[in-house]
């Protein structure tokens, strides 16, 4: 059975001090509410890494990851950050290909192919973010887009490789805007996500992959969104940074 994550993207946001509360908060909640199968991820900014991958190896539920990694690794590339450097301090995932990074910072199918190469083979997990701006939805070629990233981005990985990254649907209009796609548009874009796989990796490492959703996702909408047949947790933005409504969230999956 495939595994159920629900990873927060902290973005950059809290400082040091405000990171730790606010994790510590998470982690209480976790401990005392959480139950069941489901992961949960946090995602905090490069420098609080360590700190927090310390406060979380007590705890089997909560594991830790970075927002993005360099291609290199290593060497004269001032004010990055390689994928040894975030496993080494105790992370886990790496979120690749989020849309802010595309968008602001240029980053490219060709590019992040790259990225996912060097998480991979460090011993990171990728949680690999693709999905449609508004234009390309309403210009009806957002299937010709996704399809796009997961070729040119992921599916030059081998199957053992691929088995190893976690693919994150996150239409970039829904994405801090508190709009949310529905139940329905996402479902369909997950079930298609997951075909795409299937036709490139075959039935059972389709079945077993992770695909979350991500945009706009809160406590009153994650429970009809997770319980889609092909969504299998969310990437959360704003809430994530609530540790009352990131909590409720995680619990959605409570058995
Ligand atoms: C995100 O940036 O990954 C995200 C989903 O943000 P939000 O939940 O704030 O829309």
């Amino acid at each position: 059975m495939r595994k159920k994550i629900v990873a927060g993207n902290w973005k950059m946001n809290m400082d040091y001090t405000a990171g730790v509360s606010l994790f510590s908060e998470v982690i209480n909640m976790v401990k005392d509410e959480v139950r069941g199968e489901q992961e949960v991820v946090v995602c905090p900014p490069f420098v609080h890494l360590h700190s927090l991958s310390q406060l979380a190896s007590q705890h089997a539920k909560i594991s830790i990851g970075a927002q993005n990694c360099h291609q290199a690794e290593s060497g004269a590339y001032t004010g990055e950050v390689s994928a040894s450097m975030i496993l080494s301090v105790g992370a886990e995932y790496v979120i690749l290909g989020h849309s802010e990074r595309r968008q602001y910072f240029g980053e490219t199918n060709e590019l992040l192919a790259k990225k996912t190469d060097i998480a991979i083979r460090t011993g990171l997990k990728p949680i690999f973010c693709i999905g449609e701006t508004l234009e390309e939805r309403n210009n009806k070629v957002h299937f010709d887009v996704i399809r796009k990233q997961l070729a040119e981005g992921v599916f030059h990985l081998t199957a053992e490789d691929f088995a190893k990254v976690v693919l994150a649907y996150e239409p970039v209009w829904a994405i801090g805007t508190g709009v949310t796609a529905s139940p329905e548009q996402a479902q369909e874009v997950h079930a298609f996500i997951r075909k795409e796989v299937e036709g490139r990796y075959g039935d059972a490492l389709a079945a077993n992959t992770t695909i979350l959703y991500g945009g706009s996702c809160n406590p009153k909408n994650a429970p009809e969104l997770f319980s889609q047949a092909d969504i299998d947790g969310g990437l959360i933005g704003g809430a994530s940074l609530k540790s009352r409504d990131f909590t409720d969230i995680a619990k959605v999956f409570n058995q």
